[in-house]
């Protein structure tokens, strides 16, 4: 019987299975998918690779906490320092998302002038900076008393920051700067929407000023595609079954079975980096799926809908762009897309000369059920994010060699999953209302970007820690 079993490979499942492996814990590791890292992963389409979803890669800076989690499984990835690490470009203003404050303030301040710009960014960069020097944050929801403790190590945090917990972020900005242009609230609003997955009036000011300063940390381009990376993740990892999915699980007294189409494997205890909203369709147990239940409520249908493309050119692009339009674009959520290019010389990914692009923009879930509109609706979103792509970035027509979309439908039929980014952190969600990585169950745990603490990389990576620290108490 094997001392864990992780289902999922996505950053949450690979990195604890990772982790664990490290102490002398015999894991397995169970994937529906041929490629390993869920949203994170790339993938091969007609002998094109493409990135999945995730294309950046933040907190692997000094004291980062992709970095410790790396650094403990003994992994020097392959990376490249992106920088900027997005280039905004909104109606005919270019914003370059450099690192460094002032080379950023300089543009943001010639772009989007107003007397208080340097009050509000340096508070920003602040905010930002004086949260990731507060350490020890525990998360727990395995009893009452776990889940007091836990919100007690968020105290010293809620003491310092409490004057922006308070506020929605919309009436923060609104206040701070008085009279505000709508197109500089379009700029800030778009970014933090890719990072908080959430409208400046769901989320309070601590929330936007964390998503507002992502970019002012070092962040990273992934060579040869981001399930490279994960493959270098499970590397010493006992076993890791890909092609294999988690059909149902029987909870024992002491065990789990876990079955697949392979045969059935028993383990002392599970970590499922399945989504918190579709868990407990693996399970009997009534015990399991009424935990599950209670947060079913959380799952928002908030989605994507992407754009993958390949094209020959010789022309120099940055590696992450968000074109930002004047209105919100039919059958999405939002007025700005994010557009990824892989590297020049990053020849793994895309032949010499080539690059591969990765879109994405946010969508819900429910806007592609109807199965009578869906093929037309989905070309009509495909052609519109193409041709716009292609007109703001300046790329040939002739240039394109190949160009498809996925829909929430796709997510779905591949990572088991249409609700994408996990839950927002929004201030009706916020702790101690979040799903916890241990559960009051017995040997079983989560996971991932629907559960503490958030989504993406950083996100996800400060719950596999958590997860990692109540595992050893
Ligand atoms: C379009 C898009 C762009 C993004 N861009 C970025 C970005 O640039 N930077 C960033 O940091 N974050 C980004 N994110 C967010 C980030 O990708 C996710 O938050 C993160 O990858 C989620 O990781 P996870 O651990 O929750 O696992 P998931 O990615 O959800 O992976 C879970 C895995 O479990 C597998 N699985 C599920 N059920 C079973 C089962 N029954 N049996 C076996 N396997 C199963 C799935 O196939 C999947 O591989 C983006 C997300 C999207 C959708």
């Amino acid at each position: 019987m094997k001392d864990f079993a992780v289902v999922g490979s996505g950053i949450g499942g690979s990195s604890i299975a990772a982790l664990l492996s490290a102490k002398g814990f015999d894991v397995v590791l169970f994937e529906k998918e041929a490629y390993l890292g869920g949203c994170s992963s790339s993938f091969s389409h007609k002998g094109h690779i493409y990135n999945t979803g995730a294309t950046t890669l933040a907190g692997y800076e000094t004291k980062g906490i992709v970095k410790d989690v790396f650094d403990t499984i003994g992994l020097v990835p392959e990376m490249i320092q992106t920088d900027p690490a997005i280039v905004v470009v909104h109606n005919t203003k270019v914003t370059p998302r450099f690192c460094d404050f002032e080379k950023f303030f300089a543009y943001l301040d010639a772009n989007y002038p107003h007397e208080k710009n340097r009050e509000f960014w340096t508070l920003i960069y602040e905010i930002d900076a004086a949260f990731y020097k507060v350490q020890g944050y525990y998360y727990s929801n395995a009893s009452f008393f776990s889940k007091l403790k836990s919100l007690t190590s968020f105290l010293p945090l809620c003491v310092k920051f409490q004057k922006y917990l308070r506020k929605s972020a919309a009436a923060f900005i609104q206040n701070f700067f008085t009279e505000i242009s709508e197109e500089y609230i379009q700029f800030m609003e778009s970014q933090i929407l890719i990072v908080s997955q959430a409208g400046l009036r769901e989320i309070n000011f601590f929330t936007a000023a964390l998503s507002l300063g992502y970019t002012f940390h070092d962040t990273y381009y992934v060579r040869g595609g981001m399930s490279t990376l994960f493959d270098a993740i499970v590397k010493n990892v006992h076993e890791v079954h890909r092609n294999a999915e988690i059909l149902s699980i029987e909870k024992h007294n002491s065990h789990y079975s876990l079955h697949t189409k392979q045969g059935v494997f028993e383990a002392k205890k599970i970590i499922l980096n399945s989504t918190v909203y579709e868990s407990a369709k693996l399970f009997a147990s009534d015990e399991v799926k009424n935990y599950y239940k209670k947060y079913e409520k959380l799952d928002n249908y908030q989605s994507s809908f992407m754009l993958y493309m390949t094209i020959k050119s010789e022309k120099d692009f940055f590696h992450h762009y968000q074109l930002i339009e004047k209105e919100q674009i039919k059958y999405t959520l939002s007025n700005a897309v994010f557009v990824s290019f892989s590297d020049k010389d990053d020849i793994k990914i895309a032949p010499q000369g080539h690059y591969s692009i990765t879109a994405s923009i946010h969508t819900d879930s429910r806007f592609w059920e109807d199965k009578a509109k869906y093929k037309s609706q989905k070309k009509e979103l495909e052609s519109f994010l193409f041709n716009t792509i292609t007109a703001i970035l300046k790329i040939e027509k002739e240039s394109v060699i190949t160009y498809f979309s996925a829909t929430p439908k796709t997510f779905k039929r591949y990572i088991n999953r249409s609700q994408l980014g996990g839950n927002a952190v929004t201030m009706k969600n916020f702790l101690p209302f979040l799903p916890a990585n241990d559960t009051p169950l017995k040997g079983l745990y989560n996971v991932g970007d629907s559960v503490y603490a958030a989504q993406g990389w950083s996100g996800v990576m400060l719950g596999v820690k958590n997860l990692d620290r109540l595992l050893d108490a």
